[in-house]
């Protein structure tokens, strides 16, 4: 699609300003309905394809993403625009400089269509968490589109936008293009800076793209990757050089990941992309990863631990609305606890509470460090399957994209469903969802693709192949 885009825009069969304003007209349509955006930039959109049709008129070479329409999850600061991070706390706040992410797009020509709509500091899989209204799944407005990253997932399936970029502490990129039948790349941890992202779980959080093919992906992740000095985190690329000819390359098929209660048309989907994979060549290898089943309660841990500590900037001074203080009389310590107990929502609260008793004194040790020790572990899992195997595959989501509202009353089921795609950010290594299925009604399944630390490129060489 990228390509085509790119194509078109040298062959003149088009502007970028017409292909920006087809694009604005039709986001801003089925934004009623979707709820995709939380803002539309379209004064900044129009002024960037017109300087992208000026760049063509001049005869200068084109980066192969100007002119294509994208948008951003509204957690990734783009200056001069809203952020709001879907929280009520950031209503008003004005994004005082770029993301790199987004300063390197905008070096390519970005067009920004607008920021999408996300569960609340991206915490949730389900974008009902947004304190904008829920976003909706393209395929059926019953249901959730997924989340975190909801609302770019949706923009991409209902080209509203060609590709956006996602944040993924735990699964925020790959669940919801799994739900919406697109592609996702949770990259490794350290590829991509985090600079500009609004921080949730530092040591878990990376940036990463959703798009409508593997190959779109790939160029998205190849202009926004790369050390960066404004993120200490960010570490050098260090690709390395893993079997990509399906007739070469070994599958790991992790018992872990194929558990009681999953839904049977997701499995029965999974199992026949392997059963392809094998009749291509592939050869297909049961592996196991012992320590998969206390990933989710590490998660639930360290996640809670650093977001707490992360969202102790929120104080109603520095960042943000600030509640109305009533007479002279009240100290500083009301200012915070109004402001955050007027405008952070339900699940925010509970992370924050449950991080802060995580990380007070007695239980530090308890839970956190403890947590800290079964995450070796897990990477010590992933090290050793790697050893034997090129990539894994395994479902996304033990369930199709579910109704609005149904699970709403019940965090633990909501977090349950992070079940498969947690593992991968506690180990740090990358993994990429690529639709390989429907089920009878109609809604997308996808594939989760896991590569070893810095194996991105084997990742799409394979999710190249099942796309095909
Ligand atoms: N659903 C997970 C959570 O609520 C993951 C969210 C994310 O990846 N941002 O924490």
């Amino acid at each position: 699609m990228i390509e085509t885009i790119h194509q078109n825009l040298l062959a003149k069969k088009y502007s970028a300003l017409e292909l920006t304003q087809d694009y604005l007209k039709r986001a801003t349509e089925k934004n009623n309905e979707l709820n995709a955006f939380i803002t539309i930039t379209k004064t900044e959109a129009l002024q960037q394809a017109k300087d992208v049709d000026q760049l063509i008129a001049s005869g200068a070479e084109l980066p192969l993403l100007a002119g294509v329409p994208a948008s951003v999850k509204d957690i990734i600061l783009v200056e001069g625009v809203r952020a709001t991070a879907a929280s009520k706390i950031l209503a008003s706040y004005v994004a005082p400089y770029d993301a790199t992410v987004i300063t390197k797009l905008k070096e390519q020509g970005m067009v920004l269509i607008g920021k999408n709509n996300c569960d609340e500091f991206a915490m949730g899989s389900s974008t009902e968490n947004s304190a904008y209204q829920p976003a909706k799944n393209p395929f059926d407005i019953s249901r959730v589109p997924g989340g975190s990253s909801g609302g770019s997932a949706a923009a991409v399936a209902a080209d509203m936008s060609v590709y956006s970029l996602g944040s993924d502490t735990g699964g925020s990129i790959r669940q919801p293009a799994s739900f919406c039948g697109v592609v996702g790349l949770k990259p490794t941890y350290g590829a991509v800076s985090r600079y500009g992202l609004m921080a949730m779980a530092s040591s878990l959080d990376q940036i990463g793209p959703l798009a409508r093919s593997v190959a779109d992906t790939q160029i998205v992740f190849n202009a926004i990757k790369g050390q960066d000095k404004m993120d200490a985190t960010s570490t050098p690329a260090k690709p390395i050089n893993k079997e990509k000819n399906f007739s070469n390359l070994k599958i790991g098929v992790p018992k872990e990941y194929f558990i009681a209660g999953m839904n049977s048309e997701v499995e029965e989907v999974i199992k026949n992309t392997i059963h392809v994979a094998e009749k291509l060549g592939a050869q297909i290898v049961p592996v196991s990863l012992p320590h998969t089943e206390q990933a989710l309660a590490v998660y639930y841990i360290i996640q809670p631990a650093e977001t707490s500590a992360n969202l102790a900037r929120f104080d109603g001074i520095r960042y943000g609305q600030r509640a109305a203080i009533d007479n002279g009389d009240e100290k500083l310590i009301d200012v915070y606890k109004k402001t955050r107990g007027q405008y952070f929502g339900a699940e925010v609260k509970r992370r924050i509470v449950l991080g802060t008793y995580i990380l007070s004194a007695g239980y530090y040790d308890a839970y956190y460090k403890q947590a800290q020790k079964v995450r070796t572990l897990i990477q010590q899992d992933f090290k050793e399957v790697f050893n034997q195997v090129d990539v894994l595959i395994t479902p996304v989501a033990p369930h199709p994209a579910f109704k609005l509202g149904e699970k709403m009353s019940d965090p633990l089921s909501m977090y349950l469903e992070d079940v498969f795609t947690v593992p991968i950010n506690v180990a740090g290594v990358p993994a990429l969802s690529v639709p390989v299925g429907k089920t009878k009604t109609g809604l997308p399944i996808g594939a989760q693709i896991i590569g070893p630390w810095w194996g991105e490129e084997t990742l799409f060489a394979v999710g190249q192949t099942l796309e095909n």
